[in-house]
Formats: structure tokens, sequence, C-alpha cells
């Protein structure tokens, strides 16, 4: 990471993470429901354990994290709840407003934003951002609007990869390691 990314790491107070292509590969498995015609597929994606401990020690050192997808999954919810992301905004079909709305919410400026993104519905809220990264398999749109494009793809440790160099610049990083290196009795075990 170079300094001119350097300085707007300094400034991140919430890191705000597209879901599908981001947090996974993009792959949407889709299930039948069960009993009865009609009844709803159930959506199955696959998550990154190293993603999911980043996002989860973000918030354990003072910054901010949510999910912002404009679809809706009973997969997303659990993931978001397990992770405890500060704010899961689902359905989101205009991803721009909604994350005006969040920053709103959450009493942050965009300009303290962090945006992870991967495909064309996330170059308006990435126009907002303070810093907005593009995961390596990103559309050459999305990587082109990007100030930091990650070395891994999405869901193969591209949050995990932002996240850590979020906290690396801002010092947190090593209340991450001193945690893992006591044994405190812990509020902070999954
Ligand atoms: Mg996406």
């Amino acid at each position: 990471v170079d300094r001119e990314i350097e300085e707007l790491c300094r400034a991140v107070r919430l890191i705000v993470m597209d879901v599908d292509g981001v947090l996974t590969d993009g792959s949407i498995e889709l299930t039948s429901g069960g009993a009865g015609l009609g009844a709803l597929p159930t959506e199955s994606k696959t998550f990154n354990v190293k993603d999911g401990l980043a996002i989860r020690w973000a918030r354990r050192v003072g910054v901010e994290t949510a999910f912002l997808t404009s679809r809706s999954s009973g997969a997303v919810e659990r993931r978001a709840e397990e992770l405890s992301v500060t704010r899961l905004v689902t359905g989101a079909s205009d991803k721009a407003p909604a994350l005006l709305a969040l920053c709103q919410e959450l009493g942050v400026a965009p300009a303290e934003v962090a945006y992870l993104g991967d495909d064309l519905p996330d170059l308006a809220p990435m126009r907002l951002a303070g810093l907005a990264i593009a995961v390596a398999d990103a559309a050459p749109e999305v990587r082109e609007v990007a100030h930091w494009v990650t070395d891994a793809p999405g869901g193969r440790g591209a949050a995990r990869e932002a996240i850590e160099a979020i906290l690396r610049t801002q010092g947190r990083w090593q209340r991450v390691v001193d945690h893992h290196m006591t044994e405190e009795p812990d509020e902070w075990r999954d």
C-alpha cells in the first residue's frame, strides 16, 4: 500500500462491503425450498473465514462495519449476525443513496468510508467513499474508479487484505495481535 493510500486509510471509520463478488466469489447456489410446490428456494453462499475474522476484529478495535447488498438472503443475515457487523443493509437496489443513509445513521462522513466493490452497481457508492477499493477480479470500470485494487479476488481474502491494511495504517492491527497473544477470558471468542 503506497503513501497516498495510507493517507486515505487513516481517515476510515466505517468499512462498507458489497457481498456477492466481494465477500463471496459471486456464486449463488439456489436449492429448492423443501416441502410444497412454490416453496421459496434457499440461497447458499460460501464465505471466507479469514475475511470473517478481520471483519469481526475491525469492530472490536473501533472501526464500524456494514454489508450493503441489493439482494436479500438468510445466508447473508446469518453471516452478518455471526460477525457482529454494525449494520446489514439488504435489498438496496440503489446503493449510493443507501450508503448516504447509512452514513447519516451512523454519524460518519462519506469521506470516512472505505467501500469494497466488484461490479457496476458499486460504481456510484465507490465515487462517494473516501477510500474506494476494488477486488482483484472486479469489473474493469470498477477497478478504474478505485483508489486501490486488492491482490486477492472476491471471496478469497480481498476483505481480509483491505481491512488488515486499514487497521495496520491506523495502528490498530497490533491491538488485534496483542489480544491473541494473551489468554484473557474473552469477549472476542466466536
Ligand atoms: Mg457484487
